[in-house]
């Protein structure tokens, strides 16, 4: 498992939600930081990415690539997250 930051993301995030929110700031629903998504610590396999707060560790957005080619992305611990206008 490969630790890098959030800015790892960017074209995953691109990919599920249109536009690239690694500079966004998002709220940790563990602790009530928050953040540019940029800034998370994001654990990356074969199997897809975990984005964990830099603050308490919580997992704040999973994505999970499955064999069939399906994306699952999940936000369980993105209580908001800035959109860009
Ligand atoms: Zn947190």
């Amino acid at each position: 498992m490969t630790k890098l930051d959030g800015n790892v993301l960017a074209g995953m995030l691109v990919d599920v939600l249109g536009w690239d929110a690694t500079a966004s700031d998002a709220r940790c629903a563990h602790c009530g930081q928050h953040g540019q998504i940029a800034l998370a610590v994001v654990y990356m396999s074969s199997m897809g990415a975990v984005a964990r707060c830099p603050h308490c560790d919580g997992v704040l957005a999973t994505f999970v690539e499955a064999e069939d080619g399906r994306v699952w992305f999940g936000m369980p611990g993105i209580s908001a997250l800035e959109v860009a206008r």
